[in-house]
């Protein structure tokens, strides 16, 4: 029984997740005691608790303490099923967390599934659609994983109502390269918003431009969903390089400017470009699990967070190798397994 400290290191929720996904791949039970024990509200909250419960429906686990608040769980992993599976978060949850729980062993499943996933499709602090369909997803695909994603609805906090369809056909998970992100090929913002007033799109969009003097003109756009799908609103600032892409996602929500929202984004956005890592922060820290049951691979980026290392460790306690990041004379890292 693998036994973590759920405060220790980011202490979040990726914990979790990742300890979830490795024990289905791996057959070994852990125990999580301080569950999240370092975010203002600690213990599960819903969405944890529909990623562990997907994860039990998927390998035939058992656990124990998975239940709204609680700060220890404990998961035996059984065999993982491939097949139909529908999951949905409730409120405004993250669908994007559900699917990074239980992608990993699904992928290295013995036969294709279909995953549908009802909840928030662009939330704060989770991997919104874009990011998973145009950042993450790629990647995965070139290492020989079948995956294929619809966005059918959007979701916002706090109504949620959003849908994802996925598509998973198993196969081995190859060791690639990713050193080299290659040139710029295109960028654009998007300021998405829903049963919202339009001009917080155009603020946002205004002050985007300002700090990214060198976007052409017609990379900015306003898309204006539905109305019963809001109220929502998200910046998504995309640059697509030859072999990689970033999205930086702004969120908005009550109480933050659409001014302030736009400029944490584009300062973001530019500090990757300006950059030469193949992965921002973000994808870093989601690309770990997949390299790591790769058994190889490299990839550069910028600085590792809290995130990235706290996965590190959770990803050695269970496979022996754990990814470690070298850092350049040129200021990026390369994550490589050791
Ligand atoms: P946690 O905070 O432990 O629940 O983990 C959050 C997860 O969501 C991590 O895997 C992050 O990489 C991911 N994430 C958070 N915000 C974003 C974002 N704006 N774009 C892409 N991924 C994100």
């Amino acid at each position: 029984m693998i036994i973590i400290d759920g405060s220790e290191g980011e202490g979040g929720g990726q914990v979790v997740r990742n300890a979830c996904a490795l024990s289905l791949v791996t057959g070994k039970p852990f125990r999580i005691t301080n569950v999240r024990g370092k975010r203002e509200k600690p213990g599960l909250m819903r969405q944890h608790v529909t990623a562990i419960e997907a994860a039990c429906r998927i390998g035939g686990a058992t656990c124990e303490g998975v239940s709204v608040g609680s700060s220890e769980i404990a998961f035996t992993p059984g065999r993982v099923v491939p097949g139909d599976y529908h999951f949905a978060v409730g409120t405004a949850g993250s669908t994007g967390l559900v699917f990074q729980t239980v992608l990993m062993p699904l992928l290295l499943a013995g036969g294709p599934s279909r995953l549908v996933l009802e909840g928030g499709t662009h939330n704060m602090l989770a991997p919104p659609f874009d990011f998973i369909a145009k950042a993450f997803v790629p990647v995965l695909r070139r290492m020989g994983a079948g995956i294929e994603l619809r966005l059918v609805r959007h979701g916002f906090y706090p109504r949620g109502g959003g849908r994802i369809e996925v598509d998973v056909v198993p196969g081995k998970l190859e060791p690639i390269d990713c050193l080299d992100r290659g040139a710029l090929r295109s960028v654009s913002a998007t300021a998405l918003f829903a049963g919202l007033p339009f001009d917080i799109a155009e603020r946002e969009l205004k002050t985007a431009r300002q700090l990214l003097p060198d976007w052409p003109e017609a990379a900015f756009s306003v898309r204006q969903l539905p109305e019963e799908q809001g109220p929502g609103n998200a910046l998504l600032l995309e640059a697509e390089f030859e072999h990689a892409t970033e999205i930086v996602t702004g969120f908005g929500r009550l109480g933050l400017s659409a001014e302030s929202l736009a400029k944490t984004a584009a300062q973001r956005m530019a500090g990757f470009l300006a950059s030469d890592a193949f992965a921002g922060p973000y994808l870093a820290d989601q690309l770990l699990l997949p390299f790591a049951l790769a058994g190889g691979g490299r990839f550069t980026t910028v600085k590792p967070s809290q995130h990235s290392l706290t996965a590190a460790d959770i990803i050695g306690r269970f496979l022996g190798r754990r990814p470690v990041f070298v850092q350049q004379s040129g200021g990026e890292h390369v994550m490589e397994l050791r």
